[in-house]
């Protein structure tokens, strides 16, 4: 794959599923790529990247940004209070309000700072528990805890367990986005996005498909 089919694919299924052309964000997910990867996708042109993990994303994407200029990094990977801060210094969106205390946390951080990054409230879909996220019975009193906030809510995000159809993951997720009045959906990933774009999502989240395996080794 390439970053251009990956984009022909996103416009096809926007076209296909109703959806208005250019509606789909991607967002390519460049963690644990080697650093020759993420440059090719730079200068393809595209400026829309996620990463997983704090401390890799403050090795590489502040001299990205000097090179290229502006580039949109979202964080998709769960977050520790206490990189809360060094968290909302570099990324432009946070994909993974996950839990109370970090709502809290990120609140009085915005009120500091006088700015926040667009929030996701990352949803457990699946009831995973190994998985982070706020169970789906849970979701709107924790959306108006949020609000009440006054932090910056742009939509939900979703990751489904391996193992079932993540179709009916992403219409619970539209479901629970639709009810509350939010209109970011971050799902959908190297295997699905074409599925999530067919439910409504706004933000695709494609690693593999575009860069290649992840090598952990
Ligand atoms: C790694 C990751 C992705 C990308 O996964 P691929 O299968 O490589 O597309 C998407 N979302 C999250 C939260 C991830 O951690």
């Amino acid at each position: 794959m390439s970053l251009s089919e990956i984009k022909d694919r996103i416009a096809k299924a926007e076209t296909e599923h109703g959806r208005a052309p250019g509606s789909v964000q991607l967002i390519a997910i460049s963690k644990v790529q080697p650093e020759a990867r993420v440059r090719a996708v730079l200068e393809e042109g595209h400026r829309v990247f996620g990463e997983n993990k704090v401390q890799e994303a403050q090795g590489k994407w502040p001299a990205f940004r000097e090179e290229f200029g502006p580039v949109e990094v979202h964080l998709v990977g769960p977050l520790q209070t206490n990189k809360a801060r060094a968290a909302m210094e570099l990324f432009d969106a946070i994909h993974t309000l996950d839990r109370p205390k970090l709502a809290g946390t990120l609140a009085r951080l915005a009120q500091e700072m006088g700015r926040c990054p667009d929030l996701f409230v990352q949803v457990n879909t699946g009831e995973e528990d190994q998985k982070s996220g706020i169970r789906p019975a849970d979701a709107d009193e924790f959306i108006a805890e949020a609000r009440k906030l006054d932090l910056p809510l742009g939509g939900l995000m979703c990751i489904p367990p391996v193992d079932e159809e993540p179709a009916l993951h992403f219409a619970l997720l539209a479901k629970i986005a639709e009810r509350n009045g939010l209109g970011g959906l971050s799902m959908g990933m190297s295997g699905d996005f074409e599925r999530a774009i067919a439910q409504g999502a706004s933000h695709v989240r494609v690693g593999s498909a575009i860069f290649g395996e992840r090598d952990y080794g």
